[in-house]
C-alpha cells in the first residue's frame, strides 16, 4: 500500500486553492462540498469561482503569508514554479499539499469518489492508472444505485438506537448485515421508509431476532474457482466463520470474507483432525453464538460428504440453516478429464459408490457393478484399487474394461492416468498419485481420446 486512505473532516475548515481557472474551479467545488471555507489566491480568478458561497477570493500572486490558518492546501496553477513553491512551503509547514497531476509534489493524493452520501467510496490506484480508476468507478456507480444515499441515511438515523438496544460490537453488526442485506433494505429503496422501520423495530423488539445464527452448508465444487455457483459465493462473501476440510481447494477458501474466522477441521483418510461428530457440535456452538456460520464442502455437501448428519444435528437443536448443492467430483472432474459420464453407444447409466475400505474390504454390490453398459464412478477408491480390479473381473467385468485414474480433478494439478482392469494397478503403483482421486470405469473411459482435446481446461 503506497498511500493510507483516510476520510478527512474539513467543516468549516480554511482550505487554500493556489490558481483561478478551470481545474481549480473543479477543486474548490469538491471542498465546499465537503463543508470547507476555501481561500482562493491567483492573479486572475474566473468570475464563477470567487462568487461562490464560503469562499474567500485574493487577486494576487502567492505568497507564503497566504497559507496562514489554513488545514489543507490544492495548487491548482499551470505554472510549475508556483506549485513547486507552494508545496515546498507546505511541506516545511506540515500541511497536507496536493499539486494536481504532479505525484512528486504531493503529500496527499485525492481520489475519484462515489458519492452517496453519506455513503462515499474512494477509488485510487496511486497515480498508477487514472483512467483504471475511472473504469472501476464507471462500474460501481452500475451497481451501486443512487438511492444507497437513502439506505446509508436510513442507517445513520438508527445507528443510536440500536447501539443502545445491541451493545456487544459482534451482534451489532450481524443485526445490521441482517437489516441491510434483506427485506428492510428492500423498503428502503423503494422508498417505503415506514414500513422498514416498522421491520427494524420489530427485529430489535426481541433477543432472539436480533441475532440468529445460521448455518450454510455449501458445496464447492471439485477444486476450479469458476465451478461455484452464485448462491455459493455470495453465501461464501457473507458468512462471519468458516468451517473447511481438506478437499476445498485453497483459492476457494481464499474467496470467502477477508475478515471471516476460518477453520479447518482436516479430514484426511485414517487422520480425522477433528472427527464427524465434533464437526456437528462446532457448527451448533458456532450458530449458538448468533455467527453466520459456513460449512464449505468439497463437491456436493450431499455426495459422500456427511452433509446429512450435519443438518440433522441443526435441525435437532432447531438452528436455520440452507444447503447450497455444489458439483460433484464425478460431473467436475469427468467433463475436464473429457470422459461423458453417459453415451448412447457405451453406457445407459451412471453408479456412484464409495471406495472406503473398512477393516480393509469394500463392501459393494459386485454383482451390480460388474453389469455392462454402465459407468461406475468410485469415490475414495485409490487405496483399495486392486481389491476394487479384481473383484470386478471375478464378477464378470472383461479384464480389457478400461479404466481412469483422475488425480485433483478441475484443478491445476490435474492428471489422468488411463488403463484397463488388468493394467491399471501396476500402471498407478508407479505413477505416485496424489489425493484426492477419482476412478472411472467402464466403456466412456475410451471416448476420452477422441475428445480430451475440446473439454474445459482447468482455469
Ligand atoms: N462431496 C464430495 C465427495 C467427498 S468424498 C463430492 O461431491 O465431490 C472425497 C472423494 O471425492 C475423494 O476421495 C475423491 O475420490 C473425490 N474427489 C473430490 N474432489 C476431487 C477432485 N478434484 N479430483 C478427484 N477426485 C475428487
Amino acid at each position: 500500500m503506497d498511500y493510507l486512505p483516510i476520510f478527512l473532516n474539513v467543516k468549516k475548515q480554511l482550505c487554500l486553492v493556489v490558481g483561478g481557472g478551470e481545474i481549480a474551479k473543479r477543486k474548490a467545488g469538491v471542498l465546499l462540498d465537503a463543508g470547507a471555507h476555501v481561500r482562493v489566491v491567483a492573479p486572475e480568478i474566473d468570475p464563477a469561482l470567487a462568487k461562490m458561497p464560503h469562499v474567500e477570493s485574493i487577486v494576487a500572486r502567492f505568497e507564503a503569508h497566504h497559507l496562514d490558518g489554513v488545514t489543507l492546501i490544492i495548487a491548482a496553477t499551470n505554472d510549475r514554479d508556483v506549485n513547486i513553491l507552494v508545496s515546498r512551503i507546505a511541506r516545511e509547514r506540515n500541511i497536507p499539499v496536493n499539486v494536481v497531476d504532479d505525484p512528486e509534489l504531493c503529500s496527499f493524493i485525492m481520489p475519484a469518489i462515489l458519492d452517496r452520501s453519506p455513503l462515499m467510496v474512494a477509488f485510487s490506484s496511486g497515480g498508477a492508472s487514472p483512467v483504471l480508476t475511472r473504469m472501476m468507478r464507471g462500474k460501481l456507480e452500475t451497481i451501486i444505485p443512487q438511492n444507497y444515499s437513502r439506505l446509508a441515511a436510513f442507517a445513520e438515523r438508527f445507528r443510536e438506537q440500536v447501539k443502545l438496544r445491541v451493545s456487544s460490537p459482534a451482534k451489532r453488526r450481524i443485526f445490521w448485515e441482517n437489516a441491510l442485506d434483506g427485506v428492510v433494505a428492500e423498503k428502503v429503496l423503494t422508498g417505503d421508509e415506514r414500513s422498514a422501520e416498522a421491520m427494524l423495530q420489530q427485529m430489535l423488539a426481541s433477543e432472539d431476532n436480533i441475532v440468529r445464527g445460521e448455518v450454510y452448508l455449501v458445496g464447492a465444487g471439485p477444486g476450479d474457482p469458476d465451478l461455484l455457483t452464485f448462491r455459493a459465493l455470495r453465501l461464501m462473501q457473507k458468512a462471519d466463520v468458516v468451517v473447511y476440510d481438506n478437499l476445498v481447494s485453497k483459492p476457494i477458501v481464499e474467496m470467502t470474507r477477508r475478515d471471516a474466522e476460518r477453520i479447518f477441521v482436516g479430514k484426511k483418510r485414517a487422520d480425522h483432525t477433528l472427527r464427524q461428530e465434533e464437526i456437528n457440535e462446532l457448527l451448533v456452538r458456532l450458530a449458538k453464538q448468533g455467527k453466520r456460520v459456513l460449512r464449505l464442502k468439497g463437491g456436493d455437501p450431499f455426495i459422500f460428504g456427511r452433509g446429512g448428519e450435519e443438518i440433522e444435528t441443526l435441525a435437532a437443536e432447531g438452528i436455520p440453516f440452507q444447503v447450497v448443492p455444489g458439483i460433484t467430483a464425478a460431473s467436475g472432474v469427468a467433463s475436464y478429464a473429457g470422459i461423458p459420464l453417459t453415451h448412447r453407444d457405451y453406457a445407459q447409466s451412471c453408479m456412484f459408490v464409495t471406495g472406503h475400505l473398512k477393516d480393509g474390504t469394500m463392501n459393494l454390490d459386485w454383482d451390480a457393478l460388474a453389469r455392462p453398459k454402465q459407468t461406475v464412478v468410485v469415490y475414495m477408491g485409490l487405496h483399495g484399487l486392486d481389491t476394487l480390479c479384481s473383484e470386478l473381473v471375478k464378477h464378470g467385468m472383461p479384464e480389457s474394461t478400461p479404466i481412469a485414474i483422475v488425480q485433483q480433478g478441475t484443478t491445476q494439478n490435474q492428471r489422468v492416468v488411463t488403463g484397463t482392469l488388468a493394467t491399471l494397478p501396476g500402471i498407478a503403483a508407479i505413477e505416485k498419485l496424489q489425493a484426492p482421486t477419482l476412478i472411472i470405469i467402464g466403456g466412456v473411459v475410451k471416448l476420452r481420446e477422441k475428445l480430451q482435446w475440446f473439454h474445459p481446461q482447468p482455469s
